[in-house]
């Protein structure tokens, strides 16, 4: 167990490393934050910054020989730097984030744990891409395999010939079959270092744009009734993970079950609703977690719970915000309103 007073590396500096950091603090730890950008809202709120490129040998092994423990905000830091860390110091373990990383890993990785992505095939030419649209046919997706995030690096094909035309952006990349579901919900659980793991209620979420926009609880029925196969699922992933943390999966829900979309090692934009939500929230649940301390209750603390994302100029609206009853705003402090950038979120609670 780290004793508080302890310090918790964060590789990664955006605002769930800053959501992270506040846990941290309530329960009496400092946080080191690195990151490659000088702008980081997470640095913005911890004891210590390490400003460096991921690939800096001596600033990594500088910055994890301070923490007692390190741990990941953001799924793409390269992995082979991470070597630099003591083994059994960064958790989850690395493993966690190469399986992650990569679309097909992902999809295989979740196939060998007895899960059912969408159907997919690996592309590297224009060729590849008529023999996947032959094999699973149109409308798909095009995705990148690796560093795509918040609907970035995908491509909607409606149909064959439309394929014909397309250039492709790269190598690298993976085609999905377009899924029909009738909602998206994700599995959030925390698995502590003696894989005890529990799970928070799921919500069920709406993308707009490939981009997350609002999570909400209680979830439909139909999901409801997928939730337990789901569950079953993200369990066994992060065992056969020897995971230690918070692990979120999203699906579809679909008439034949649950379809597998992709994981994240981490904590999750779907699970911010836990702050106020549930009795313990993701954020604390994580750090509980990797310092070995007692899992925290995951269960609801309020009937309703929506979480909606501040993107862009929906900033502009938190004055509005902080005058609606049982309105909670997180504003993540960041500079520009960027088209797409996650500014902050909102979170109402209700009976
Ligand atoms: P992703 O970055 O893969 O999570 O995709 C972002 C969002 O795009 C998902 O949450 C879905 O709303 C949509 N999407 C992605 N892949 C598919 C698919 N194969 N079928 C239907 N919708 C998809």
């Amino acid at each position: 167990m780290i004793p508080p007073g302890g310090t918790i590396g964060i590789l990664g500096g955006g605002q769930l490393g800053r959501m992270l950091a506040l846990a941290a603090a309530q329960l009496g730890y400092r946080c080191h934050i690195f990151d490659p950008n000088t702008d980081s809202p997470a640095a913005d709120i911890s004891a210590a910054f390490t400003c460096a490129p991921w690939s800096d040998r001596n600033a990594m092994a500088h910055f994890a020989a301070g923490c007692d423990v390190v741990t990941y905000e953001f799924e793409n830091v390269p992995v082979g730097p991470l070597a630099f860390i003591e083994p059994g110091k960064l958790l989850p373990g690395a493993r966690a984030l190469e399986v992650a990383q990569d679309r097909l890993s992902e999809k295989s990785f979740c196939q060998d744990q007895g899960g059912r992505p969408a159907p997919y095939v690996q592309v590297d030419s224009a060729e590849d891409l008529t023999a996947a649209i032959g094999r699973i046919g149109a409308p798909g997706i095009l995705k990148t395999r690796r560093e795509g995030y918040d609907g970035k690096g995908q491509w909607r094909i409606d149909s064959e010939r439309e394929a014909g035309g397309f250039r492709l952006p790269s190598s690298g990349l993976v085609y999905e079959g377009l899924v029909r579901f009738s909602g998206e919900f994700s599995v959030i659980l925390v698995r502590g270092h003696d894989g005890e793991v529990r799970f928070w209620d799921s919500p069920q979420n709406v993308h707009e744009g490939g981009i997350l926009a609002r999570s909400s609880l209680p979830a439909s029925p139909v999901i409801a009734g997928q939730v337990p196969a789901a569950r079953e699922l993200a369990g066994r992933i992060a065992a056969a993970l020897g995971y230690v943390g918070v692990m979120t999966c999203e699906f579809f829900a679909t008439a034949e079950g649950p379809v597998f979309n992709e994981m994240a090692p981490r904590v999750h934009n779907s699970g911010h609703w836990t702050i106020e939500g549930a009795v313990t929230s993701q954020f604390e649940n994580h750090v509980r977690a990797i310092c070995g301390l007692p899992l925290g209750d995951t269960a609801l603390v309020h009937p309703r719970v929506e979480m909606r994302n501040l993107i862009g100029r929906d900033i502009d609206q938190a004055a509005a915000i902080l005058a609606e009853p049982g309105a909670h705003l997180h504003h993540y402090g960041k500079g520009e309103a960027r088209e797409g950038r996650k500014m902050g979120h909102v979170t109402k609670v209700s009976a």
